[in-house]
């Protein structure tokens, strides 16, 4: 038998959009590292697909400052916010301009 795919479910932290990861079935892991942080490891500039019925097509996520965000969060930090940025000035722009999923449903 043969591994072929090991995928993580995400939920993004910026707009709470879920999108999946592949992990690496073949790479071993560092040691101390539990499956959540393989998971984590995965989003840092990771390209994700989104499951049937997501929000958007997919695209690079990524990991900023503890935070796991799908493409178009790690879109709206990158546009608006320096680099390298900190926590808050991420925290700022995420709340300014993202939409959390599930607002504006009537
Ligand atoms: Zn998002």
């Amino acid at each position: 038998m043969a591994v072929l795919k090991i995928q993580a479910r995400i939920q993004c932290d910026g707009c709470g959009t879920n999108f999946l990861v592949d992990l690496d079935a073949a790479a071993m892991r560092p040691k101390g590292w539990s499956l959540y942080d393989q998971a984590v490891d995965a989003v840092r500039g990771g390209i994700y697909e989104v499951p049937r019925g997501g929000r958007h097509g997919g695209g690079c996520c990524s990991v900023q400052h503890g935070l796991c965000l799908c493409a178009s969060c790690t879109k709206i930090v990158d546009e608006h916010t320096p680099d390298p940025n900190s926590k808050k000035q991420v925290k700022r722009a995420l709340n300014r301009y993202v939409v959390p999923l599930g607002a504006g449903a009537a």
